[in-house]
């Protein structure tokens, strides 16, 4: 059966939007990133970034940094024990190209190379083109708080941190429900109390 899956926003939404990051070193996970994913991979979510990185079009960095920048990332995850299954970025701008959020090339590429399923997907970004994005591929966009006035569609959910997004994902999820794993899914996100009551039970 395919995964669904929840494209992720990268600056803004992974890590803090430093504008145009080419610089490992300037990589900073967001709280609540770490929990996020755990939650999502213990419900049978892929989860991929798709990036709009324009700084290597404009020649501020290029495909290098933006790896050496997303290795970081990878590690410093790593570390908390999580893991992105994919990632895709668009260096272009300016230019008709079909994987610049919102254009859905991206996702497309993701779906076919990795072998998801859209229904049950859903995208999380801080932007207007990442809620575009995903009403453009027809799954929810759920905008996370940021840093520029917002100008784009609305979004099916205003999140505060990805994971609040996360929860609101697996909630209406299509996934389906197998009861035999129920009280394990769950521990994973409410914690010792929930799993006394239900050993009790
Ligand atoms: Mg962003
Ligand atoms: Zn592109």
């Amino acid at each position: 059966m395919s995964r669904p899956v929840v494209f992720l926003d990268r600056d803004g939404t992974i890590i803090e939007d430093k504008g145009f990051l080419g610089d490992e070193d300037g990589v900073e996970v967001l709280p609540t990133v770490a929990d996020a994913l755990r939650l999502l991979r213990a419900r049978g979510y892929a989860s991929v970034v798709v990036s709009n990185q324009s700084g290597v079009a404009r020649g501020y960095f290029d495909d290098d940094a933006v790896r050496a920048v997303n290795a970081e990332i990878v590690q410093r995850l790593a570390g908390d024990g999580v893991a992105i299954d994919a990632w895709y970025w668009c260096p272009h701008y300016d230019e008709d190209c079909d994987c610049r959020k919102p254009a859905p090339g991206l996702v497309k590429r993701a779906v076919k190379e990795h072998g998801l399923t859209l229904a049950g997907s859903a995208v999380v970004g801080d932007r207007g083109s990442d809620v575009a994005l995903a009403h453009a591929v027809g799954i929810p966009g759920i905008l996370l708080p940021g840093p520029y006035p917002y100008d784009g569609p609305e979004p099916d959910l205003r999140a505060r941190t990805l994971l609040e997004a996360a929860e609101w994902i697996v909630a209406r999820s299509a996934v389906p429900f197998d009861p035999s794993t129920s009280s394990r899914a769950r521990d994973t996100t409410s914690g010792q109390a929930r799993l006394r009551v239900t050993k009790d039970g």
